[in-house]
C-alpha cells in the first residue's frame, strides 16, 4: 500500500443482496491498514445519509432495477472521480435481471399474491417503483472499473482499493472472474 494521501471512497447497494459489501468486510484486518489511506464519506457501512458534492471512488453494488436505483447510480456518476461497478449484479445485472424474462406482472403476481397467504397485496406506497428491463450499472452511467464476482473476493477488493489509493486505474481481469 503506498503513502499516498487519503482518498474519499462511497459506496452504495442498489438492486443486490449486500454479499458484495460483505466481502468488502471480509478485509478483516487489512480494514485497519485501510482506513489509513481511505476515508469513507458515504455508505450502507457507515452512519452519513447524505452523499458529498465530490467524492474520489464510488462503489456501487447491485444491478438498476428500480427508479431508487437509477438515481442513485446518476447521482454517484455525477459526484464520484471514479466509478466502480462491484460483483456481478452490477457488472451484468446477474441474479436481479433473471425478472428480465417475465413480464413485470407476472412477477408481481408470483412474489405477492401466489406466494402469500395472509393479506396478499401488491405494495404500491413507499416503495420505489420497479424499471424493466433490470440493467447492469454501466447500462445507465458510464463505469471506470468493472470487478466481476458473485461476490468478488475480497483480495480483488483489496486489489482495486490499493490500485486507486496509489492513483492508478486498476485492471481486476488477473484477480476476478464471473461467478463464485
Ligand atoms: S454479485 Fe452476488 S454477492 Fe454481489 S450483490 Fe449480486 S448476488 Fe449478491
Amino acid at each position: 500500500m503506498s503513502t499516498q494521501p487519503k482518498i474519499t471512497v462511497a459506496t452504495a447497494w442498489l438492486d443486490g443482496c449486500s454479499g458484495c459489501h460483505m466481502s468488502f468486510l471480509d478485509l478483516d484486518e487489512r480494514l485497519i491498514e485501510l482506513v489509513e489511506h481511505v476515508e469513507i464519506v458515504y455508505s450502507p457501512l457507515v452512519d452519513t445519509k447524505e452523499l458529498p458534492a465530490r467524492v474520489d471512488v464510488g462503489i456501487l453494488e447491485g444491478s438498476i432495477s428500480s427508479e431508487d436505483d437509477l438515481e442513485k447510480a446518476r447521482l454517484f456518476r455525477e459526484r464520484c472521480t471514479r466509478l466502480v461497478s462491484l460483483g456481478d449484479c452490477a457488472v451484468t445485472g446477474n441474479v436481479p435481471a433473471m425478472r428480465n424474462h417475465f413480464k413485470l406482472a407476472d412477477v408481481f403476481d408470483r412474489a405477492y399474491r401466489e406466494n402469500v397467504t395472509l393479506q396478499p397485496q401488491i405494495p404500491t406506497r413507499r416503495v420505489p417503483a420497479l424499471l424493466t428491463p433490470v440493467k447492469p450499472v454501466h447500462g445507465e452511467v458510464k463505469v471506470d472499473v468493472f470487478v466481476p464476482g458473485c461476490p468478488p473476493s475480497a483480495d480483488a477488493i483489496w486489489y482495486v482499493l490499493s490500485e486507486l489509493i496509489a492513483g492508478r486505474m486498476p485492471d481486476p481481469n488477473a484477480v476476478t472472474r464471473f461467478g463464485a
